[in-house]
């Protein structure tokens, strides 16, 4: 980094998770750095400080994705890259495979991680929508110990979360979806790629005996933290799905959401895409839902 206050910012290169927490505690003013695609951007343009960066790359407890206790693990620094190419990620949650493989472009698919993608908490992120839509997790670890926090609990306002300044997301964790659950996601950008969301909606259903015996609709970009989507929901929860439904479920989800108007959208227009994205991304859960009745979702 080249800027003078840049210069006086010291890196450390724990090993292990546990040097990462004690370098947390000890040093003044640190920051944990992943990719360092939002953090070096903020500190380069004056939006964040720091004094120390503990870098959490090389910290082997912090990567892979892998099932374990019977839940979907992912370390926090897989990248959209890995998880949108990995088997397991597409069998159980090919929304999540889907927002990380358009997130960005593809060199920042190669850099970002999945843990600052949520500590972030911008409100236009990709990877919490279909995370939450799949009842995830988060585990975070500090020298006190570990707890583990619902997603849908962990956003607070924009860029704001309960994750402590002495605490390191480790990972996010899902349980694997019922049989006949599908899950699906949509979005809607300016560009192709390199462009944030303009608004995004990641749906899942649990079709039983021809209802819909669980539902969630969560949308991005369109609210100060990623929305779950409850009164939508619920009106789903019960019902035999339908093209109608899903049309009443969009409206309701377009009435639900709370956007603001900026450069890459006026709120009326977020609202209506919202309502589009929304009944494509029911459809898209549904037709999921009905060949994943053995319990393996559909690729994505
Ligand atoms: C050109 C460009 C395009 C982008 N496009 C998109 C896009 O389309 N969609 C999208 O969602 N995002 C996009 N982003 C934002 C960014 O790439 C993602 O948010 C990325 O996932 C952040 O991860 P990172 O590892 O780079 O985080 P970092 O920059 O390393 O860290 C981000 C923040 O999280 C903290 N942090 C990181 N990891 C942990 C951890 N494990 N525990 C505790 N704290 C942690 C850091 O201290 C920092 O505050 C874009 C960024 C750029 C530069």
């Amino acid at each position: 980094m080249s800027l003078d206050r840049e210069a006086d910012i010291a890196f450390h290169a724990p090993q292990t998770l546990a040097e990462a927490l004690r370098l947390l505690d000890e040093l003044e003013n640190a920051r944990i750095l992943a990719g360092g695609t939002d953090l070096l951007v903020e500190l380069r343009e004056g939006r964040a400080e720091a004094r120390n960066l503990i870098s959490i790359q090389d910290v082997d407890e912090l990567k892979g994705i892998r099932e374990k206790g019977g839940r979907v693990e992912i370390g926090a620094l897989a990248t959209p890259r890995e998880i949108a190419g990995n088997s397991l990620i597409n069998r159980h949650n090919p929304a999540l495979a889907q927002a990380a493989g358009g997130m960005a472009s593809s060199h920042i698919r190669s850099m970002a991680t999945i843990g600052g993608n949520i500590v972030s908490a911008v409100p236009s992120a990709d990877l919490p929508p279909a995370l939450i839509a799949a009842e995830a997790a988060v585990r975070l670890v500090s020298s006190a110990g570990i707890r583990e926090v619902s997603l849908s609990d962990f956003f607070t306002s924009p860029r704001c979360t309960v994750c402590g300044s002495a605490e390191i997301l480790a990972a996010a964790i899902f349980p694997p979806p019922p049989p006949g659950t599908g899950i699906s996601w949509e979005r809607f950008s300016l560009r192709e790629s390199n462009a944030l969301a303009v608004a995004a909606v990641a749906a899942c259903l649990t079709i039983r005996k021809g209802t819909i015996a669980r539902a969630a609709v969560v949308l991005g970009a369109v609210a100060p933290t990623p929305l779950a989507a409850v009164k939508t929901a619920e009106f789903l929860s019960g019902q035999k799905p339908s093209t109608g439904l899903f049309a009443e479920a969009a409206s309701l989800a377009g009435e639900e959401c709370r956007p603001i108007s900026d450069i890459r959208g006026s709120a009326w227009f977020r609202k209506e895409i919202v309502t589009v994205l929304t009944r494509r991304a029911l459809a898209g859960a549904l037709a999921r839902a009905q060949v994943n009745q053995s319990g393996r979702n559909g690729p994505a």
